[in-house]
């Protein structure tokens, strides 16, 4: 059974690779030749979907917000197990730094009206020059310095593993995600957030862009990014970088989690490419010039659509997780046992004995 498992994640996971970010475009405009690489003013030129509906991020304006009846709890399952051997891959695309870790069964989202569940794929981040700025989605029209997003696919239906591979191609093409965002909130560096020394000291590895590395982080699960309390906002959105597919159930979670001034920096070291009039990659001695400062992009257009709040019952009685407002130190300590599910082992193992030669059959 326990081999049957992992062969079934490891389908998932071939299955899984895309959204890295890279590519030919950058964040700010700057006057350039008409070959340039596309500032984000510009993207809709090359990637049309960025200039069409459901764009994000956007602005969450709080005054038209209600908490809905119908949005529920997410659960992290196996938010707290490590990759085997703790192994990640961290990579500076340019844009960003991207991480992700080697599961063999990779964390998933269930639960909070997503209907489907679905695995993490990487995360990575959004940042600014200075504290007012950075963050992509807003808090009427209030800006963090930092941005977690983790991107998960839908795990494909259990039912739909025995089509031919024409459905299994069309599946891998519809893309279908939920990424989680994450505030960040600066704090004084005697308050530092030590479950993010993983992260900002493996980023020290990966200044100069396009050079991935392996990382070896014992003490490093996703679960150490969360903010205690998951009220979350939710809507239906895009990527927030280029190609723009609007295929994203955002959820994006109300209290901010703390970061130092020394934490922030090191996402401020981070350098990308520069360009020149051909829009090819130059190499240019002075780092400064280089670094990734501003990579977050403009609050889109919300149009009709609606954003919703999932308020846990006892929100009302909390002083801290109002909007926009700075974090208090946070009991990281503290999970309630409803937001951990060790159960993959009956949701999905039980479910799949009876499919799974077919599942290697027509996948692999
Ligand atoms: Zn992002």
């Amino acid at each position: 059974m326990h081999s049957h498992l992992i062969l079934y994640c490891l389908i998932f996971i071939v299955a899984g690779s895309y959204v890295d970010g890279a590519g030919r475009w950058r964040y700010i405009s700057r006057h350039t030749g008409v070959n340039s690489t596309q500032p984000v003013d510009k993207w809709r030129d090359e990637y049309p979907k960025c200039g069409r509906h459901n764009q994000s991020p956007i602005n969450f304006d709080t005054s038209r917000i209600q908490p809905s009846d119908t949005l529920q709890h997410i659960f992290f399952v196996d938010y707290d197990e490590h990759p085997p051997h703790h192994a990640w891959k961290i990579f500076n695309n340019g844009h960003t730094v991207v991480m992700k870790g080697n599961y063999t069964c990779p964390p998933q989202l269930q639960g909070g009206a997503l209907v489907d569940k679905y695995e993490v794929v990487q995360l990575h981040f959004h940042w600014g020059e200075e504290d007012f700025e950075g963050s992509e989605h807003r808090v009427d029209g209030h800006q963090y310095p930092l941005e977690l997003h983790i991107v998960h696919k839908k795990r494909v239906h259990d039912e739909k593993a025995n089509d031919d591979k024409k459905e299994l191609k069309n599946e891998n093409e519809d893309l279908n995600l939920a990424v989680i965002g994450i505030f960040f909130d600066v704090v004084s560096d005697e308050n530092a957030n030590p479950n993010l020394d993983p992260v900002t000291q493996a980023l020290e590895r990966v200044i100069k862009p396009d050079e991935p590395v392996d990382a070896y982080l014992p003490t490093f699960t996703l679960q150490s990014l969360l903010p205690k309390y998951r009220d979350y906002y939710r809507y239906t959105g895009s990527l927030t970088t280029p190609p723009c597919d609007p295929v994203v159930k955002w959820s994006v979670f109300r209290q901010p989690v703390p970061i130092s001034r020394q934490q922030m920096e090191a996402f401020r070291r981070l350098e990308g490419h520069v360009h020149d009039e051909d829009g090819q990659i130059q190499t240019v001695a002075n780092a400064t010039e280089t670094r990734i400062l501003k990579n977050f992009r403009p609050v889109q257009p919300i149009g009709n659509r609606i954003v919703s709040l999932y308020s846990s019952r006892s929100a009302s009685v909390r002083a801290d997780v109002h909007p926009g407002g700075a974090s208090e130190a946070q009991g990281r300590k503290a999970e309630s046992p409803l937001e951990i599910q060790k159960s993959r082992a009956t949701t999905i193992g039980s479910s799949l004995v009876g499919v799974l030669p077919l599942l290697v059959l027509t996948q692999l």
